[in-house]
């Protein structure tokens, strides 16, 4: 039986002498892992459409239990992010946490397209790559079932309090403590706050329209990844290769404790 479906490559993994084992998401059936025969010689026709990160639409057939790839084209291959160590780490990275909140045999169209959104706003509308990671990594939470409450203090009720507790997903005001609410509170300025807010509401093609100061950008996006990888109880490789990456040549990001 062949199959025909648009997806983007997640992972690959060097299998045999030549072959790839592929991680594809998928339009039409999630995630589905895909055997490229051959595609690790140069002479492969496979081989640019197989690429991590790449979009494309892959012909498969089931053998024996396996799906093997028997055609593959190339539709977005994200050209500029090759050429830009750092964008295409970060562009890993959205792969790697994508792989881990997608199914095998379930479709789920805002996944797929929040992946693609993000890769397209880094590469071709060069969006600030903090601006991408926090709006990528906030919605990635709400869609896996972790959106935060952000109606205002969940101890007093204030509308604008200082703290998110990223335990817990409420905010808190730095003199408001209570047992049944312990966790890790990260700082939130008011300018940070209406970014979360905006973020958590606003129109999917519209989660990358927001600029914020330096200061309460970087406050944003310790607040993005720490609530994602506290939430989903794991840290990514990727991420850390980014970070290395990123800290070499700019300063961002400082610890929050
Ligand atoms: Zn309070």
């Amino acid at each position: 039986m062949f199959y025909q479906t648009e997806g983007i490559v997640l992972r690959e993994t060097a299998y045999k002498d030549s072959d790839k084992l592929l991680t594809v998401l998928t339009k039409d059936h999630g995630k589905v892992t895909l055997k490229a025969r051959g595609v690790r010689k140069n002479t492969s026709p496979l081989k640019s459409a197989c690429q991590l990160l790449a979009y494309s639409e892959f012909t498969y057939q089931e053998m024996r239990g396996q799906l093997i790839v028997k055609e593959a084209v190339c539709r977005e291959m994200f050209p500029e992010l090759r050429s830009d160590i750092e964008a295409v780490s970060l562009g890993f990275y959205f792969a790697q946490a994508a792989e881990v909140l997608s199914e095998e045999d379930y479709y789920d169209p805002a996944l797929l397209s929040l992946l693609l959104n993000s890769l397209y706003a880094l590469a071709k509308l060069k969006k600030p790559q903090a601006v991408v990671k926090a709006a990528f990594e906030w919605r990635l939470a709400c869609m896996a079932g972790y959106a935060p409450d952000l109606g205002g203090c969940a101890i007093c009720g204030k509308r604008e309090p200082d703290r998110f507790n990223v335990n817990r997903g409420v905010l808190q005001c730095a003199s408001c403590q209570h047992e049944e609410m312990d966790g890790l509170r990260l700082p939130v300025s008011p300018g940070t706050l209406t970014a979360l807010r905006y973020l958590s509401s606003c129109e999917e093609k519209k989660i990358f329209s927001f600029s914020l100061g330096e200061e309460a950008m970087r406050e944003l996006c310790g607040i993005t990844e720490t609530y994602l990888i506290t939430q989903l109880e794991r840290g990514f490789s990727t991420l850390e290769l980014y970070k290395s990456l990123f800290y070499t040549n700019n300063y961002y990001g400082e610890t929050y404790e």
